[in-house]
């Protein structure tokens, strides 16, 4: 049986809680997709952590980790966040790297950057992880594989014949120094031996698993909206962050995901640019950021003040559906406590029309906002464990955008903690 765990908007719903929740029943968890571009934050009996490889499953004992065939993997990177786990106390987790997950190589990190101030300005808010160049030279099919570290003669010629491509470009597009083939095939040697323990056919391994009937939980790094085909396009990631992309990114049957829980949070954020209908500013904006989250709306991977919101209907009804939900997770409703009224966008208004279904990019850039305003229900929730016990200003938000956006919403989160958490009967399902 496997489950997903993935995000309905622009990332940061809280899915490293979810996943961490989760995670107690289940016994596999895989990362399918993305880098380290990303981070989930996870608050435990260890502390508070922030994983950018590593899926969420890491902290208790009876699991294993995945890292799948689709995740752009820096090896020491994920090196050194085993070791920032394992530093604090948290047993050494069994951790299994895909032999066909391909790496991302120091010239890629470099290219991120270089490019980024190529455009200046008119940059896509690159997190400067590689991410882009990696996905590129997959897809230009000159990326590396973890399996080729351990094929010495084939490491040689290719890292020669990638340099001379790479040099290209860094000399007369970027003016930069240029790479030298045998400093990057001592690099990868070092690679080698530090990936060495972890490398497994993780698609033979889960069908292995699945035949033994275990549980496998598929872990979703961003949202719908940063899905290259599906998001906001070109201000997306350059891996799909939908769960039908686990299947690939993991290596398993399409038909073997049965339960699909996209997390939307109770207002939105989003980090880096790109189109984002619901957006608020100023003192309002500050005062959301401030007690958003568990200490802020503050990205996890590189502290960059998030940008704020009010939920949208429009973009979590799309997210939803793109994902194929069959459950919400919806989180971080203990943080909207201190508002009379809340906000809630219902439709957006683009060349004097009003729609609900969310449109391509050129179009969604002429979005204006139409808001609804609930009541707010002015008290801290949390520590509630049932729903019924949510004041009413409370349950009626839940269900008014249950409504709208036309998915189960079957959890509420109200903290940050792996207790923090009310399963709910929806009418929906
Ligand atoms: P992810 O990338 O989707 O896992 O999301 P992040 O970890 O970047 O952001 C979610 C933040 O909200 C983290 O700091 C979580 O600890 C926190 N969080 C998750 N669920 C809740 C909740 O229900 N209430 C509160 N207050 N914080 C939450």
């Amino acid at each position: 049986m496997v489950k997903a765990v993935v995000g309905a908007n622009w990332g940061d719903e809280g899915k490293g809680k979810i996943t961490d929740m989760m995670a107690r029943d289940a016994d596999i968890i895989v990362r399918f997709q993305g880098g380290a571009n990303a981070g989930h934050t996870i608050v435990n009996n260890y502390g508070k952590f922030a994983l950018h490889t590593l899926p969420s499953g890491v902290f208790y004992s009876h699991t294993t980790s995945v890292i799948g065939n689709g995740v752009a993997l820096n090896i020491p990177l994920l090196i050194k966040e085993i070791r920032s786990i394992t530093d604090r106390n948290v047993p050494m987790p069994k951790i299994l790297v895909s032999d066909r997950a391909q790496m991302v190589m120091p010239y890629h990190i470099l290219f991120d950057e270089y490019e980024e101030e190529r455009l200046g300005g008119k940059s896509f808010g690159s997190t400067k992880s590689g991410i882009a160049p990696f996905y590129s030279d997959k897809y230009a099919k000159i990326g590396f594989q973890v399996s080729e570290l351990f094929e010495e003669a084939l490491l040689k010629e290719k890292t020669a014949r990638i340099c001379e491509i790479k040099n290209v470009t860094l000399e007369h597009l970027y003016h930069k120094p240029l790479l030298n083939p045998e400093d990057l095939l001592h690099t990868l040697r070092g690679y080698r031996d530090m990936i060495e323990p972890f490398v497994c056919d993780v698609s033979l391994y889960l069908d292995r698993a699945l035949k033994e009937g275990r549980t496998i939980l598929l872990e979703g790094q961003l949202g719908t909206l940063k899905d290259p085909d599906h998001g906001i396009y070109p201000m997306v990631t350059s891996s799909s962050t939908l769960a039908a992309y686990g299947a690939i990114g993991a290596g398993i049957p399409p038909y073997e995901i049965r339960e699909i829980v996209t997390v939307c949070k109770a207002y939105s954020s989003a980090v880096g640019a790109g189109a984002f209908v619901s957006e608020i500013f100023g003192e309002e904006a500050d005062e959301l950021r401030r007690r958003g989250g568990d200490g802020g709306e503050f990205g996890a991977t590189t502290g960059r003040p998030r940008r704020m919101g009010w939920f949208d209907c429009v973009a979590s009804k799309y997210g939803c559906r793109l994902q194929g939900t069959t459950d919400v997770a919806f989180t971080v409703l203990d943080v909207l406590g201190y508002l009379d009224e809340i906000p809630v966008c219902v439709g957006y208004e683009i060349d004097g029309s009003v729609t609900a279904d969310f449109p391509v990019t050129a179009r969604l850039e002429k979005a204006k906002p139409v808001l609804e305003k609930l009541p707010g229900w002015k008290s801290d929730i949390r520590g509630i464990r049932r729903y019924e016990e949510l004041p009413e200003n409370c349950r009626k938000y839940v269900e008014f955008i249950e409504q709208m956006i036309g998915y189960p919403i079957t959890m509420v989160s109200n903290g940050p903690g792996r207790e923090d958490i009310i399963y709910r009967k929806s009418p929906l399902k």
